[in-house]
């Protein structure tokens, strides 16, 4: 490959006289054409705004580079490959240009060329493999000068990242950059969970830090991470807080938020209302390392509560039980199970599983049951003992199922159930419908529905399990 210089021997002088003849003319410095590569580069002293055309007749790529000066008035290499020749000549406005002419009989297509900056003052020429040109166009010989314009992507330079903090009054996010960022994204990550703000093109300021985040303001998480040749802010809102869109103007990104921050959790919050994923794309939370107990009721000769045409509660909560096992595993959960088959267990052994193994977290899987004379008598409830992460636990399931299904909701209980009081985790019970009802026992018999509620407590687990861990 043969590298062209302009200005080597001659810089000192030559500077000076451009200075005399215009202090903005740039100097076309070197250019080099690779044939293994079909690339053109070359670069200039000052930064330059080509323009690039693809003419006919014959076929050619036409470099025009504004206000740039040349040393010679025209310089020419031969080739010996498809590309037949490039010409760098002095045009009379001041214009340098660069000619890639193709051998004859041969074209390519101008939308397969890209032109780029790589900094601001060298550009790079991409050609794709010319082809053989079609009868029909070698028919005409006149030479052509209205040409195809090629687009030009332009260099940018990175914006950095000056501060990600919280806006005075708590009810947003501002993100400053040293100069506007070209392009940005968000939006929700389902794998983590959080809400993403990505600039593309930018860096992180050196030792920029992440703000404190108080206990009870909007966010439970922030972060700014260098991906790449991106900046990527994730954030996961507090419950009750909901995100408005990215804004920008000029050197700042801003995103809103409403409504109040509802980390401490308090009776009078039940509607604090949770934003779910799918149950399709449930979030991974191995990062956080938890262990989850998970409690099917009864088994054995005790079968719990049987309801219209025979349907056994232990049944369907060890079947559910065993979803939700698989599904928190997935999901990178530890989960520890009370049992995982149809036998008796008495309620202290489920308690010293729990214990034993250090659980985070314990969920009891009933079915309900009230009188056969009594099929009016459906919906969903969970349970809690005492105040604290059971009671935002019982909560995060009720929310996660009703938004699930079309089950009753019958609410957020207390009650002092032994598997609540003597485990050492946060414990919520859940009793996912009512064997004896009209409505929820046909559900629970399918295999499909016992799924669904599967899906939807361990997405509160995980949801809780992201909001506390
Ligand atoms: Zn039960």
């Amino acid at each position: 490959m043969k590298i062209h210089w302009f200005f080597s021997g001659l810089l000192s002088t030559l500077s000076i006289f451009a200075i005399a003849l215009s202090a903005e003319a740039a100097k076309l410095q070197s250019w080099q054409f690779s044939q293994s590569q079909n690339q053109l580069t070359f670069t200039t002293d000052e930064p330059v705004q080509p323009t690039v055309q693809l003419l006919q007749n014959p076929v050619r790529v036409v470099i025009d580079l504004p206000n740039t000066e040349l040393e010679r008035r025209r310089i020419k290499e031969n080739l010996d490959g498809i590309i037949d020749e490039i010409q760098v000549r002095r045009m009379d406005d001041n214009v340098a240009r660069i000619v890639i002419e193709l051998e004859e009989d041969y074209t390519l297509d101008p939308s397969q060329v890209l032109v780029r900056g790589t900094n601001p003052t060298t550009w790079s020429i991409q050609l794709p493999r010319p082809q053989r040109a079609p009868e029909t166009s070698r028919r005409s010989r006149r030479s052509d000068e209205q040409g195809t314009p090629i687009q030009v992507t332009p260099f940018v330079e990175a914006a950095t990242v000056q501060s990600v903090a919280l806006t005075a009054d708590g009810q947003g996010l501002m993100i400053q950059t040293d100069r506007p960022v070209t392009n940005y994204t968000s939006g929700w990550d389902q794998t983590t969970a959080s809400y993403q703000i990505r600039l593309s093109k930018a860096k992180l300021a050196r030792g920029l830090g992440s703000p404190t985040l108080s206990p009870n303001g909007p966010l439970l998480r922030l972060r700014s991470q260098q991906v790449g040749e991106d900046v990527v802010i994730s954030l996961q809102p507090a419950p009750g807080v909901r995100l408005g869109d990215v804004t920008q103007q000029n050197q700042t990104l801003s995103l809103a938020f409403s409504g109040r921050a509802q980390r401490q959790f308090t009776p009078g919050d039940r509607a604090a209302s949770r934003t779910f994923p799918p149950l399709n794309q449930l979030p991974n939370v191995a990062s956080k390392r938890v262990v989850v107990a998970i409690d099917p009721g009864h088994g054995g000769r005790d079968p719990g509560a049987v309801g219209i045409g025979g349907l056994r509660e232990t049944d369907i909560v060890l079947d559910v039980s065993l979803q939700v096992q698989a599904l928190l595993q997935q999901q990178g959960v530890q989960v520890v199970m009370t049992r995982q088959d149809d036998r008796e267990i008495d309620l202290e052994p489920r308690v010293v599983t729990a214990n034993r193994a250090s659980a985070d977290l314990f969920v009891s899987i009933h079915a309900n049951a009230i009188s056969m004379s009594r099929p009016d008598v459906n919906g969903v409830e969970t349970y809690h003992y005492g105040s604290g992460g059971g009671e935002e636990l019982a909560d995060i399931l009720l929310q996660s199922i009703l938004e699930a299904t079309n089950l009753n909701s019958r609410g957020v209980k207390e009650a002092r159930f032994y598997v609540l009081r003597r485990t050492n985790m946060p414990a919520s019970l859940v009793e996912v419908g009512f064997v004896t009802g009209a409505q929820d026992a046909p559900k629970l018999a399918t295999e499909e529905f016992r799924t669904l509620l599967a899906q939807a407590i361990t997405r509160g687990i995980l949801q809780y399990v992201i909001e506390n861990f």
